[in-house]
């Protein structure tokens, strides 16, 4: 079919962006301690908050109070999601691009970009190389270009769930690609994808339009704003978020996400299932003149006021950001990271050890193999888990939301980080990080009480390890 969908929202699609109120939000003075401490005391109910009160944890200036935001911050992320931190890997498929969105190594004026778009084949063999990794999870990218029709994008992933390499699969699917239309968010959910991803880089109108030239799909606020929603009314009812960072005023895109994440609520029923906030990097031919840095500081705040404001909203921060950088954030309530990442095409079994900047759509800033990476969680007192069950129990969207409360969380998560972290134990990992992480496996063993929960775990456990059993998820 390769088209792409005409760019009409669908009905009753608002602009909910008010860039005024939101600027009035932020404008308003430092923030008053004691209400900074009244809406703290809001989400450690567990409570969403909104607009406005995530504004007042953003006019926090005073460093005691910052670290209370953080404080919360590590609190709400240790009693939603413990010690687990899921892993996963990008798969980019193809780099064609209609738009040019000025930040972007792919932006078709860029001339110097290598294009390439990977054919089932190649699919195939980087899903082996990945699989041979010990990945079970990954987000396939995609530019947007009548090539990558949502059929192409569904023929991917079926392509990818349909290759096995011994006991390695991939069990997750998730999609970051331009917005589809309502038939094309049917075709790739009937692939089987996990969440559809859609960053909507920077709320603030007048920097988007800066940013993506006028005549371009990508130009198009509304149909691109609209995107997640369409999505979850078509059925797709996983989907994530995210902002560029760097591109406008941190403050006013991280109450952009907020705003986006209540309105998917209000309006569709379901909030988002992941947030992304990727940090802008140095890509081909890319002007830095004109954008708007984010620090180490702000980022961590960025990260902790999103922890506050969407307890139950999962926290991706990718390997853009340095190893040091993703150390730190981690505490601050990431939920999920990669490891392992390449992102030239075809890049897990064709790339030298060094990065090269005209195959990439940008540069990296954490390289280290998923090996690596998994060990290092484990030396921090972190648990990795490669667990996919929740999709595939039919736990998305509304049903999520309901699962999302801490006991049903602990119930499913944390068996199933167990159960996947010993299978990437026993066929993965190399003998440094084993040892750590069946250290790490007994120690969460004993901490439970000896009840009929344990002994079933304790036996699907010992099924893994002795028995040649995979998948074995609650
Ligand atoms: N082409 C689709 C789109 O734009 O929605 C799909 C994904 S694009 C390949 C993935 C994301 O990479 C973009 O949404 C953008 O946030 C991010 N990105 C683009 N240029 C970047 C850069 N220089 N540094 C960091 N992230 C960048
Ligand atoms: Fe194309 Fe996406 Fe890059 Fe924009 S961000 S140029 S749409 S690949």
């Amino acid at each position: 079919m390769t088209r792409l969908p005409d760019l009409q929202p669908g009905p009753g699609a608002v602009d909910f962006i008010d860039d005024a109120a939101m600027r009035g939000l932020l404008s308003a003075g430092i923030a008053d301690p004691a209400q900074v401490r009244e809406v703290l005391a809001k989400s450690l109910e567990l409570a969403p908050l909104t607009v406005a009160e995530t504004a007042v944890l953003l006019r926090a200036e005073d460093p005691v109070l910052v670290e209370e935001i953080h404080e919360t911050a590590r609190a709400l992320k240790q009693r939603v999601y413990g010690d687990r931190i899921v892993l996963f890997a990008p798969l980019y498929v193809g780099n064609d691009c209609v738009n040019d969105c000025a930040y972007c190594g792919f932006r078709r004026s860029n001339p110097d970009i290598v294009r390439r778009t990977l054919d089932e084949g190649e699919v195939r063999a980087q899903a082996l190389a990945l699989e041979a990794a010990g990945h079970k999870r990954l987000v396939v990218v995609f530019g947007e270009h009548p090539r990558y029709d949502a059929e192409a994008i569904a023929a991917t992933v079926r392509a990818i769930y349909d290759t096995h390499n011994g006991h390695g699969e991939i069990r997750r699917v998730n999609v970051n690609a331009a917005p589809l239309d309502d038939a094309g968010y049917r075709l790739v959910k009937e692939a089987g994808i996990g969440t559809y991803q859609i960053f909507h880089e920077t709320y603030d109108h007048a920097a988007y339009a800066r940013l993506h030239p006028q005549g371009t799909r990508k130009a198009d606020y509304l149909w691109r704003l609209d995107g997640p929603g369409r999505a979850i009314d078509a059925g797709c009812d996983d989907v994530g978020l995210g902002v560029l960072f760097g591109l406008a005023d941190w403050r006013f895109d991280t109450l952009g996400l907020v705003a986006h994440a209540r309105h998917l609520q209000e309006r569709h029923g379901v909030g988002p299932h992941t947030l992304s906030f990727p940090r802008l990097r140095p890509a081909q031919g890319v002007d830095f003149g004109g954008m708007h840095p984010v620090s180490d500081a702000e980022l961590m705040r960025v990260i902790a006021v999103l922890r506050v404001a969407v307890p139950y909203t999962g926290l991706i921060l990718t390997a853009r950001e340095t190893a040091a950088v993703r150390r730190a954030a981690l505490d601050f309530g990431v939920s999920q990271i990669d490891g392992g990442s390449r992102l030239e095409l075809g890049g897990y079994t064709e790339a030298p050890a060094a990065q090269a900047i005209e195959r990439e759509q940008f540069t990296l800033g954490d390289t280290r193999p998923l090996d690596e990476v998994a060990r290092e969680l484990l030396e921090m007192g972190h648990l990795p888990s490669f667990c996919t069950a929740c999709y595939r129990m039919g736990r998305t969207g509304e049903v999520f939301m309901e699962y999302a409360i801490p006991g049903f969380i602990e119930k499913f998560c944390s068996p199933n980080a167990l159960t996947s972290l010993v299978e990437y134990l026993v066929d993965h990992a190399s003998p440094a990080t084993r040892v750590a992480g069946l250290a790490r496996v007994e120690k969460e063993l004993a901490l439970m009480d000896d009840d009929t929960r344990k002994s079933e775990l304790v036996e699907r456990l010992r099924r893994i390890r002795e028995d040649g059993a995979r998948d074995l998820h609650y």
